[in-house]
């Protein structure tokens, strides 16, 4: 994490709404269902699936979580009546989690409930590792229940996620790097120990017969995801790629080019400035990705 990456994380606050609006318009679809529909379309266009995620995680009343969970459901009615190819990304706080277990699992259910009759996937996003152990719970429990349209996320700068995947076997999985800072005794901090634990954990969830839904920008992990299922001689409906709405969009265009399916993350909802600012503040690492990428496009040729 650079000094620049600090520095830009400290004046965030002071950046005009209008402002951090443009700039995350790249990252988000906007405010409204609408906004997210707009962006599946055109993603849908390019031959790009997607997955949406209404914002809103920190709640603080039942009656809030309940109504992220309606607003899934509308979205994923929305989706079947104008045809989008788009299943829904969850996260559990959004959903309740921290407030009641049951209540979160009860509001999964419901998103469950409206994906189900048109095959859409639930996925579970993986947050903090205050929720890892719960998640994975929720999953197992969700699964065991006989709903099979629905996955976990691991995160591979966890020590642990290793032995997360080969528990995993036969699950639909997304792996990831994870975006929130943890404590160094459970997390590796060394950005290649943490490629070498994505590599490992694919293979893992390759040999325990999972999907895998293989979530990154990084070319140098592309590449070895490349060469894995290459050497596996995995057929195209075995895994996909995945990536964040805005970045690295050559990266996901040479990927679709080339017979792979990628699915775009999506975030929309109300709350896009508290989601932006968040993000930011959690890891500042993003900052900096997104002020060279800002600066890069207001100085061609930098
Ligand atoms: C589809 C999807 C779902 C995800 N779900 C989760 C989840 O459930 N839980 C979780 O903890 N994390 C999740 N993440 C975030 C993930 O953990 C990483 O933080 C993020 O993908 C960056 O890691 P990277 O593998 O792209 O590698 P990096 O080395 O971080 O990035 C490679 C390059 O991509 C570009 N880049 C990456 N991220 C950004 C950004 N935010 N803004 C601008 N440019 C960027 C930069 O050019 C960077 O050099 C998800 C990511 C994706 C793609």
């Amino acid at each position: 994490m650079s000094l620049l990456d600090r520095a830009i994380v400290r004046v965030l606050p002071a950046v005009p709404r209008s402002v951090v609006r443009r700039v995350s318009s790249r990252y988000i679809a906007g405010a409204s269902l609408d906004d997210a529909k707009r962006v599946v379309g055109e993603l849908n266009a390019q031959g790009k699936l997607a997955t949406v995620d209404v914002l809103g995680e920190e709640i603080t009343r039942a009656a809030e979580a309940e109504a992220i969970a309606g607003e899934y459901v509308a979205a994923l009615e929305a989706f079947e009546r104008e045809d989008l190819d788009a299943n829904v990304s969850v996260k559990p706080t959004g959903l309740g989690l921290k407030l009641d277990y049951a209540l979160c699992k009860r509001n999964v259910e419901r998103v469950i409930a409206a994906a189900e009759p048109s095959n859409r996937f639930v996925r579970i996003d993986m947050e903090d590792s205050s929720t890892t152990d719960d998640t994975l719970r929720l999953f197992r429990e969700l699964r065991d229940e006989g709903h099979a349209r629905v996955g976990p996320v691991l995160q591979a700068s966890l020590m642990r996620t290793v032995d997360d995947a080969k528990a995993l076997a036969g699950a639909s999985v997304r792996i990831c790097k994870g975006i929130y800072v943890e404590p160094e005794s459970i997390q590796f901090r060394d950005d290649e120990a943490v490629r070498r634990s994505f590599v490992s954990a694919l293979e893992a969830l390759f040999d325990g017969g999972c999907y895998a839904a293989i979530a990154t920008h990084d070319e140098w992990l592309v590449e070895q995801a490349l060469r894995i299922l290459r050497e596996r001689e995995l057929d195209p409906d075995q895994y996909e790629f995945q990536m964040l709405l805005g970045i690295r969009e050559s990266l996901g265009d040479s990927l679709v080019a080339d017979g792979h399916r990628l699915r775009i993350y999506v975030p929309y909802g109300q709350q896009w400035y508290e989601y932006s600012l968040r993000r930011l503040k959690e890891n500042p690492k993003v900052a900096g990705y997104i002020a060279a990428d800002t600066l890069g496009r207001l100085v061609p040729g930098r």
